[in-house]
């Protein structure tokens, strides 16, 4: 596996890579949610190209840039393990030259949900993506769902920006008892990682009376309003569910929708989410 931390030296060997390319963008730390995209890239194409890259401007004011985790050494033994062709990760130098003053956004569907809370959060993402999309030129690139705002936002970037790239979706890799993975997680106390499992118990719940038939937006949100009461520790920022599209809320839901939470324990935040989806005529949920 090639290790290169600079733009030039980085189009010089993807002169020569073999297509089809696969991109898995990423910001290091690696847990198995990480590697799964990677061997999910691995499947799907000949060369897999992982970016590592914190990137700053995705971080708002009085969040947690400097203390983002970050352990270079574990990441690249673990991505030449999962069979990557390449470690793409450049200083913020390289990305962010001096004069940098071009940024890619979406004005309202970047302001729902997680966006509510970092308004300039998802600027920072598109613009980064987008960057990476220029210098990379994968064939197709593969996000997780457990960042599901993330996800369906790139896919509306390719799609209005006539983008020749595949968005692939990887499944929420979770831990034994459902917690998603997250880079933040070990942030968390014993106490704050039992209060963490909030979420995931609340979603748990939703997709419960989901399978059973229940459709209203309000009582399937109570429903996770109720699980979350268990855990006073957790504080919930939002519990939407919303189109997979628009973003918007819906009253009843259907085969093409979002149930999206986000909470805080202490100092860390969280996210997780469930997808509605068709199954042989019948209402399917990926959680
Ligand atoms: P990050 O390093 O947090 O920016 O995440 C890089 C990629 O890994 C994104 O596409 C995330 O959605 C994905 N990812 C993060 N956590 C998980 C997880 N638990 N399961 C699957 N994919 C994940």
């Amino acid at each position: 596996m090639e290790v290169i931390r600079s733009n030039s030296e980085f189009k010089v060997w993807r002169a020569s890579a073999r297509s089809d390319i696969a991109l898995v963008p990423t910001m290091g730390s690696f847990h198995s949610g990480h590697l799964s995209l990677i061997q999910h890239a691995r499947q799907l194409a000949d060369t897999v190209i992982v970016s590592l890259f914190v990137n700053p401007t995705q971080f708002g004011l009085g969040e947690d840039l400097e203390t983002y985790p970050r352990d270079f050494g574990h990441d690249v033994a673990l991505a030449e393990e999962r069979g990557a062709d390449c470690l793409f990760a450049p200083p913020v130098q390289e990305m962010y030259g001096r004069l940098h003053a071009t940024y890619v956004h979406w004005p309202e569907l970047g302001a729902r949900l997680c966006g509510k809370a970092r308004p300039n959060h998802f600027q920072g993402v598109a613009t980064i993506v987008l960057k990476l999309f220029n210098l990379v030129r994968p064939d197709l690139a593969v996000f997780g769902r457990k960042d599901g705002q993330q996800v369906l936002l790139i896919k509306r970037l390719v799609a209005d920006l006539d983008l020749d790239i595949r968005i692939v979706v990887s499944p929420t890799i979770r831990e034994p008892d459902g917690l998603a993975m997250s880079s933040r997680n070990i942030n968390l106390t014993k106490s704050e990682r039992t209060q963490a499992l909030g979420l995931y118990t609340a979603l748990r719940a939703c997709k419960e009376r989901i399978l059973h038939g229940e459709q209203a937006s309000e009582s399937l949100v109570g429903t996770m309003h109720e699980a979350l009461g268990q855990f006073p520790g957790l504080r919930p920022e939002y519990i939407e569910i919303v189109d997979r599209d628009s973003l918007c809320s819906v009253e009843s839901i259907d085969t093409n929708v979002m149930v999206a939470a986000a909470a805080r324990v202490e100092s860390t935040r969280l996210i997780d989410n469930l997808w509605t989806y068709e199954m042989e005529g019948a209402m399917g949920v990926e959680l």
